[in-house]
This record gives structure tokens, C-alpha cells and sequence, in this order.
């Protein structure tokens, strides 16, 4: 049983990055650049006001009231020859470059017209409301760095400097394999002894959710020649994950099919609550297996933990991890023995200050799928600690729920 941190190195140090390829900034959200985006012109291009008013000397206007001759309007999206001259000033509109001359803007709202001329009716200081040329970013400066995964403020920022394509890593082809004698469909009605088969879906929907291309391989009994027929097959993709087969039961075979298909097995055991029986291993042509605890909330768990990260390297991604928060407990957690446990929680913003509160749900285990759908986090109990009272903080590990999740299932509460 090795500790978490070494299996997280070792999966990382054993995953390889995917190939890139170019595509359309349009389509880029989500993806991963493996290249630096610079600029190509100065940003903004020209001296741009960010008001509507009048562009200025600012130095004349110290004593007030003052009265200057308006030379003509400079709508955005023009190039004006105007030059601001003592005793003058231009109209000018939001965004529109400030004319040589002038160094100022004030705004609409603190003057008057008057027939040709306007009155300044409040002083202001050199720069006012002008963002000067370059002031944002340089031509030739980094915009984007590489290793980021686009969100919709990057790909403004690509067409603000007109990468239209954009060089990002491949998304990972993964294959999903169910394992278990005892599994039947989602639309069976299980017979004695059967379950119906969660973990096939859930892995999916996990690894769609970060972008992978997802194939189901179905479900491999739990014999050598289903599992070496699903699992060859398995690794003709990028990753392989398996639900089931890897604990210490006479039928737990997906270790020794591995062995046999010549996967190179790094990872047999981690110090990790839900999740003991990890395996991790890599494959001949560059790719990676992971076997994966069969209970629904081990499998949940081990992919958020292990396989999102390795995923993300795959793709080129230089942010690995999940930022992990701190919360203060509402009740007490408990998990004991040496391995370091990821309980199921529910967390928000407390009423008054906004401070994160951390709220542990009852479960009943690793197969208790329904209390585990309940949580919009996982609460981390170290290693070293049995227990850990209500009041402390606690490191939480924030689920995709924690951003869409509505407040309905609180904890203590069964529906
Ligand atoms: P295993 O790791 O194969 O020993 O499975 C551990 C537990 O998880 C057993 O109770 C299995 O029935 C259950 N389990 C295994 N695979 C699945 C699956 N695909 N969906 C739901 N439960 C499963
Ligand atoms: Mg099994």
C-alpha cells in the first residue's frame, strides 16, 4: 500500500502527453493549448477613451470654469486628423482613439454645451479616462501560456489577437469496461443476487466530463477469457479504465490478465479510503490502465482523485489537480486507519460571512451510491487523524456539483 502522493506521482510520471493538433479558436473552450499565444499589435492599439465626452488638454483646465472651442466629433471606429490645440477639445465617444494633442477626457456628464464651445464644469489630471497605447499588453507579449485549458475569457482573448487557430493536445481516446458476474443493464430488473451495472456509466460520464473521446467496451464476466477479450481490445485506446475485478477475491482476475497481456503493472495498492485497490499500470504502445475499486463510490472517487489528473497531462494540461479549499466542519468525521479518507460532504457559503461550512453526509459505505449523489464535495481526513471534530477546518476537494448542485440535499437529510 503505497501513499497518495506517490501514486499520484507515479501515474503522472507514467502518463505521456498525446499528440496536438490545430483547430478554430471558436471550438478551443474546454481545450488544452500546447503552445503560447502572443499578441501581434499593442494592445489597446491606440490611446482609447473609455468615456463619452471630451478629449482635452488636462493642464488647461486646472481653474475653472473654463470654456473650449469643439473641433468636430470622433466616433469610435475612426481615425481622426484632428489635432486638440490650447483653448480647444473634440468630442468623442467610447472607445475611440484620443486625437494627438489632447492627454484627457472628461466625461459628458460633467460639461455643458454651449453653442460651439463647452464648458468643463470639474478639473481632472493628466491621463483621465485614456488608456494609452500598449498600456494592456505589448506587441509580441505572451497573451495565453501554454498548458491552459480555454475558458470563454481565452477565447476572447484569441480573437482580440487574431490567433484563429490554435494548437491544443489531443483529447484522450478512452475505453470504459464494466467487470462482474453479478451485473445485469440499467433496464433489467435484477434477478437473485444481481446488481445493475452503475460504474459502466458513471466512468463515461466522468470522462466525457473532461473532454475525453469515450468508448464502452460493455461488461467483462468475470472469467480470463472475457476479460483478456475486452481488455486487448481496451488497449488500443489511450487509456483503458476497468470497474471491479482488483480486490483479493479468487474472482478478482483483472491484475492477472493485465500481467498476461504484458501490462506493466506500477500501482497495486494505495493508502486511499475509498479506493484501496487501485491498479494503475501502462500499456506497450504508450497508453495507461486503470483498474478501478468496483464499489460505485470507489469508482467515483479513484477517477476524481488519479484518473481526471492523468487525463488532463494527457491533453497537454499544466493544472493537474483540482485547487483544493478549506471549510469549516459542521459535524465530526471519522474514518479510521492509516489511509487517508475522502468522505462525502456537502459544502456552502455560510449565511453571514460567506465562509465556507462543510456539512459530512451519512453513508452507508463505499457502495452507497445514493448518499455519495448527495455530496458537492469530498472531505479530506489525513492520515494521522481518526477523527476530526466539528469546528476545525477541513481541506475539501471541490465535485462539479459544487458549482451546479442546488441545495436540497443537506446533510442528515435522506431525500
Ligand atoms: P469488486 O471490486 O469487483 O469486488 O466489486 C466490489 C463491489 O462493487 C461489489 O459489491 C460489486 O458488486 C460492486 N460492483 C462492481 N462492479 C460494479 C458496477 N459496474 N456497477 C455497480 N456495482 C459494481
Ligand atoms: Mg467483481
Amino acid at each position: 500500500m503505497i501513499p497518495v502522493e506517490n501514486a499520484f506521482e507515479i501515474v503522472l510520471s507514467h502518463t505521456p502527453c498525446l499528440a496536438s493538433e490545430e483547430i478554430d479558436f471558436q471550438d478551443a473552450r474546454g481545450r488544452v493549448l500546447v503552445e503560447d499565444v502572443r499578441s501581434d499589435i499593442d494592445l489597446p492599439p491606440f490611446p482609447r477613451s473609455t468615456v463619452d465626452g471630451f478629449a482635452l488638454r488636462a493642464e488647461e483646465i486646472c481653474r475653472q470654469p473654463v470654456r473650449l472651442k469643439v473641433l468636430g466629433t470622433i466616433p469610435a471606429g475612426t481615425s481622426s486628423s484632428l489635432r486638440v490645440e490650447p483653448g480647444t477639445a473634440a468630442q468623442i465617444m467610447t472607445g475611440a482613439p484620443v486625437p494627438e494633442g489632447a492627454d484627457a477626457v472628461q466625461m459628458v456628464e460633467k460639461t455643458r454645451m454651449n453653442g460651439a464651445e463647452v464648458e468643463i464644469l470639474e478639473p481632472l489630471s493628466a491621463g483621465a479616462n485614456v488608456v494609452a497605447r500598449g498600456s494592456e499588453v505589448k506587441k509580441g507579449d505572451r497573451v495565453l501560456k501554454k498548458g491552459t485549458r480555454m475558458d470563454s475569457a481565452s477565447v476572447a482573448v484569441a480573437a482580440t489577437v487574431g490567433q484563429i487557430r490554435l494548437r491544443v493536445g489531443s483529447r484522450p481516446r478512452v475505453a470504459v469496461i464494466a467487470t462482474g458476474d453479478e451485473l445485469v443493464p440499467p433496464d433489467e430488473k435484477p434477478g437473485p443476487g444481481q446488481i445493475r451495472n452503475s460504474n459502466g456509466f458513471s466512468l463515461l460520464a466522468q470522462a466525457r466530463g473532461v473532454g475525453a473521446e469515450v468508448t464502452y467496451l460493455g461488461v467483462a464476466r468475470d472469467n480470463e477469457e472475457s476479460l483478456t477479450q475486452r481488455i486487448e481490445e481496451g488497449l488500443t485506446y489511450n487509456a483503458v479504465l476497468i470497474s471491479g475485478g482488483v480486490s483479493m477475491g479468487r474472482l478478482d482476475l483483472v491484475e492477472d490478465v493485465l500481467k498476461a497481456l504484458h501490462v506493466n503493472l506500477l500501482i497495486e495498492s494505495v493508502a486511499v479510503k475509498p479506493g484501496k485497490p487501485l491498479v494503475f499500470g501502462t500499456g506497450k504502445d504508450e497508453n495507461i490502465v486503470f483498474g478501478l475499486p468496483g464499489n460505485p463510490v470507489s469508482t467515483l472517487v479513484t477517477f476524481e482523485l488519479f484518473v481526471r489528473p492523468a487525463l488532463a497531462k494527457m491533453e497537454g494540461s499544466e493544472q493537474l489537480q483540482r485547487v483544493h479549499l478549506t471549510a469549516t466542519l459542521c459535524g465530526p468525521l471519522a474514518s479510521r486507519g492509516p489511509r487517508r479518507a475522502f468522505l462525502p460532504g456537502w459544502v456552502e457559503a455560510g449565511k453571514e460571512d460567506g465562509l465556507l461550512l462543510a456539512h459530512p453526509i451519512a453513508t452507508r459505505g463505499s457502495g452507497d451510491v445514493v448518499a455519495f449523489s448527495k455530496a458537492n464535495a469530498l472531505l479530506i481526513l489525513p492520515e494521522e487523524l481518526d477523527r476530526l471534530e466539528a469546528g476545525r477546518s477541513v481541506r475539501v476537494y471541490p465535485l462539479d456539483g459544487f458549482y451546479f448542485k442546488e441545495d436540497r440535499w443537506h446533510a442528515g437529510q435522506r431525500s
